[in-house]
């Protein structure tokens, strides 16, 4: 194992990382910027090296930065979390180019599984569905993308093969509109992503966001530990997780979640990572797979009692896998209620100091949060600033101990998310369960 790690990220996901290297007895180094010298996993920390000022360019995105305070610490391995570096190929090249291990994927892998055209070629050859499309980068020619629609049948998308974050796709509803919405598409890629590859698929019109978590060691072996459903979401971001996906059977968590396992041997997949897919109409169709570790990794945990950052550490330092597939047990169910410092209506920042936090408890509660009374949530990055995660014994269990945990939690001093997350909690169609992802940006009134 190793003896000293450095956690390139900030916020809730660092301190996570922090609480998997104590367990493990590795010393933590945190780099953070000149904004978040008060960070809890920095004041945690055995070692701590400012990387820069607060814009994340200068500082969680500065690459040698992160590299010379790997270096001046003496640490053996970069744990990048989730955003910032943690899908760069560069990154992870330069890592293990400098003689430190990448917590992560081999960079080809990254870099494969970054261009959606080659990581959609990659799952088809791998056995795993895929939405119905071209797969191919578009042709300028007029008449073949016409014809090509016209198999695919409308609507289609068009997407940018270096896209990402919800963004560079159109959708086209008809054969007017499509030359004007390939070449608009193009266009935006090219400044976007520096990259004008363009592809067109079929568009699910209401699917839900349904994905599944993966461990791969570099002996050969990998497991999957089930699905997430993460269809409650506004603008593409998700704002509810959980574990498992209501409806889905065991034979349909096995089959997929097998095929999932095999596709990470076929492509020599390394630590954790997971597939996501649209699920409608009893299918899965692959979107694209996270070569990290998620938001939403704590909602499969509670239903394994399996720990995902320990087993990428344990991965990353040439361990084998923990533990084999028929170990893998699912119990009760779980929900993730991201909480977000912004206004619970307009959804603007709030950024501010917290002036009160109350964390709730009980059976089945687990927050995730590194905010504390005084802290001042810089308004530079993300506006996430915890989880709250419930389990009981079945959804509806699990949904009442959510509900009664957001009832206790108290943040005071700047605006957050929390009355949403009581609305989604008290809805009946929430409570039903299986909802699409447009659910609540109609609920919302937004579509
Ligand atoms: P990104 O890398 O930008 O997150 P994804 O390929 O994962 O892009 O797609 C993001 C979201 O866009 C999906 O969760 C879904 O809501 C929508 N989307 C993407 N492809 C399709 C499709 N073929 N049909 C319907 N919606 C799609």
């Amino acid at each position: 194992m190793f003896d000293k790690i450095v956690i390139a990220n900030r916020g809730e996901i660092a301190l996570r990382i922090l609480r998997a290297c104590r367990e493990l007895g590795i010393k933590v180094v945190a780099v953070h910027s000149e904004a978040d010298r008060d960070l809890k996993h920095v004041r945690l920390a055995d070692e701590s090296v400012c990387i820069g000022p607060a814009p994340s360019i200068d500082s969680y995105l500065n690459i040698p930065a992160i590299i010379s305070a790997a270096e001046v610490t003496d640490a053996e391995a970069i744990h990048p979390g989730y955003g910032f570096l943690s899908e760069n190929a560069d990154f992870s090249e330069k890592v293990k180019q400098s003689g430190f291990v990448f917590i992560g994927p081999n960079p080809d892998t990254i870099r494969m599984m970054g261009d959606k055209i080659s990581a959609k070629n990659a799952m088809i050859a791998a056995g795993i569905p895929c939405v119905p499309g071209n797969n191919d980068p578009l042709s300028d020619n007029p008449k073949k993308n016409v014809k090509l629609a016209q198999e695919i049948g409308y609507p289609v998308i068009i997407k940018a093969a270096g896209g990402g974050g919800g963004r560079g796709m159109r959708t086209v509803h008809t054969e007017a509109a499509l030359l004007n919405a390939i070449n608009m598409t193009k266009a935006e890629a090219a400044t976007a992503f520096n990259n004008s590859t363009v592809y067109m698929e079929k568009f699910l019109e209401n699917p839900r966001h349904i994905e599944f978590q993966v461990l791969a060691d570099a002996h050969g072996n990998a497991i999957h530990l089930g699905e997430r459903d993460c269809s409650m979401q506004r603008r593409h971001q998700k704002v509810v997780e959980e574990a498992p996906a209501p409806g889905i059977t065991d034979e349909q968590r096995q089959q997929m979640g097998e095929r999932c396992a095999k596709a990470c041997i076929d492509i020599g997949y390394l630590g954790a990572g997971t597939f996501e897919f649209l699920y409608e109409k009893g299918e899965f169709f692959f979107i694209e797979m996270n070569t990290r570790v998620q938001v939403e990794h704590p909602v499969t945990e509670m239903i394994t009692g399996f720990d995902i950052v320990k087993e990428q550490l344990r991965i990353a330092a040439g361990m084998p896998l923990s533990i084999k597939q028929d170990e893998v047990k699912f119990t009760g169910h779980a929900i993730e209620c991201r909480l977000n410092a912004e206004d619970p209506k307009t959804f603007m920042p709030c950024p501010g100091t917290i002036e009160q936090f109350h964390m709730p408890g009980g059976p089945g509660i687990r927050c995730e949060t590194h905010i504390y009374n005084g802290y001042r949530v810089p308004p530079y990055y993300d506006s996430m600033i915890g989880k709250l995660i419930a389990h009981g014994e079945d959804r509806t269990s699990a949904i009442a101990r959510m509900n009664t945990a957001l009832s206790e939690i108290i943040i005071d001093g700047i605006k957050t998310n929390i009355p949403l997350q009581q609305d989604i909690m008290n809805d009946a169609a929430f409570a039903a369960g299986g909802q699409n992802i447009h659910y609540l940006e109609k609920k919302l009134g937004i579509v």
